[in-house]
């Protein structure tokens, strides 16, 4: 007898669990879009030369004449305990900010090799902050690959920002998206909440250093990323209530989100339905234009962004793909409970990697479509699969209701290219 199956995988479901080798980017590539973010913050690495060629490849070695990120190399002798690193961080941070007083938010960023040589960086910026208190202020998190992959670095770096936020004691509701987003992305949503009447409503992080929003208990907050585990905790710490919802992407996800944010400031229904109802039209029609191309199509993700879940969700219910296997660094059970009760029953989810017993089974099943890492993505085509590189996903604007066809179309064009190239 074939046991009754659930409509669909919901928060308890099954889960591969893997321990093995990962093939992931470590924290320190979370500054590549924080930089970017936040106009006048810093990012610091105390690591090697490896993390400092990390930073300039995965930033596209981006040429700027003030650059906002640099990396302060720990030679072999500081490796070997034959120097002072904090007398050698201070002399490098004091030099930084006085050559670049336009600087008022600097995070020092760890790494494997400060790691483990046992630098303390929270000591380091609570002595130095005391040292430029008034001018800059000093954080620290870590990027290290033994303690983050790839999009947690944002999540430490926005949970040590949390750390620092003033307590709002005006004892009015207000509302925070929490995850940096372009900022085009950014200005849609605030333009749609502020007609929608919810206010006042802020951004984590920030554009400004001055500009980070203060928390209380008044404050509800939408995550828009579904890895920021750490940071909403902190907001939770400090009396703030996540706003449960789908993550914004696609026309169903936005409307889910921005419905949570409704539902939380009393706004109308009919309302809410009027006000988002171009916006979600346009999503849908933007969407039908890749439609052809993927329903049907069986996809794999293998973990890398965390982003995996609620992409998946969005595939199989506005596009009709069908997931084979959702890989995810780290499953966040509790930030996607609304996207795995969307997952077709059928769907294997896998939390954590063994590299090469997660290939056999993408080779197992040829899936249509593998995202995955960019070192993964070569081999795999050269047997025939056909891929599509998860870090585009990370810093390509894909939230929202004007995005979501764009977001359609990074999965349809490596399929396409596919096609014409069979021909
Ligand atoms: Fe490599 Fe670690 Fe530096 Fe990341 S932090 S680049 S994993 S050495």
């Amino acid at each position: 007898m074939t046991p009754a199956r659930p409509a669909a995988l919901g928060c308890d479901a099954p889960i591969l669990r893997e321990r093995g080798q990962r093939e992931v980017f470590c924290g320190l590539t979370g500054i590549i879009w924080l930089h970017r973010k936040v106009q006048d913050a810093f990012f610091l690495v105390v690591g090697s030369r490896t993390c400092a060629h990390l930073l300039q490849s995965a930033a596209g070695v981006m040429v700027f004449a003030e650059p906002r990120f640099a990396t302060a190399i720990i030679e072999e002798r500081d490796l070997a305990g034959m120097a002072d690193c904090n007398e050698e961080l201070d002399r490098v941070v004091d030099r930084l900010l006085a050559r670049r007083p336009e600087i008022k938010l600097l995070f020092l960023v760890g790494s494997c090799p400060s790691e483990v040589i046992k630098l303390d960086l929270s000591r380091a910026a609570a002595r130095l902050s005391v040292k430029h208190a008034g001018t800059t202020k000093i954080l620290n998190y870590s990027g290290s690959g033994i303690e983050t992959t790839f999009t947690e670095g944002e999540d430490a770096c926005l949970a040590a920002l949390v750390a620092n936020l003033d307590a709002d004691t005006s004892g009015a509701p207000s509302l925070m998206i929490v995850g940096a987003l372009p900022d085009v992305v950014e200005d849609q949503f605030l333009r749609l909440l502020a007609e929608l009447g919810i206010g006042p409503v802020h951004s984590l992080p920030a554009r400004r250093a001055g500009a980070m929003p203060p928390v209380g208990p008044e404050t509800r907050f939408l995550l828009a990323q579904p890895f920021l585990g750490e940071t909403a905790r902190a907001l939770e710490d400090r009396g703030a209530t996540r706003l449960d919802a789908l993550f914004p992407f696609g026309a169903e996800g936005t409307t889910h989100w921005l419905h949570a944010a409704a539902q939380a400031f009393g706004v109308d229904e009919m309302h809410f339905r009027r006000t988002i109802a171009p916006g979600r039209e346009r999503a849908k029609r933007a969407i039908e234009h890749s439609r052809e191309r993927l329903a049907g199509k069986r996809i794999t993700f293998l973990p890398d962004s965390q982003l995996e879940v609620p992409l998946a969700r969005f595939l199989a219910s506005e596009l009709g793909m069908q997931p084979v296997e959702v890989g995810t660094p780290y499953l966040h059970r509790r930030l996607l409970a609304h996207e795995l009760v969307l997952l077709p029953t059928d769907t294997l989810l896998s939390e954590g990697q063994d590299v090469d017993r997660q290939l056999d089974r993408v080779r197992a099943a040829r899936p249509d479509l593998t995202v995955c890492g960019l070192g993964l993505a070569n081999p795999l085509e050269a047997e025939g699969l056909t891929t599509k590189w998860a870090i585009e996903l990370v810093f390509s604007p894909i939230h929202g209701f004007d995005q979501a066809g764009d977001l359609a179309e990074l999965f349809a064009r490596p399929l396409r290219r596919r096609d014409v190239l069979r021909v």
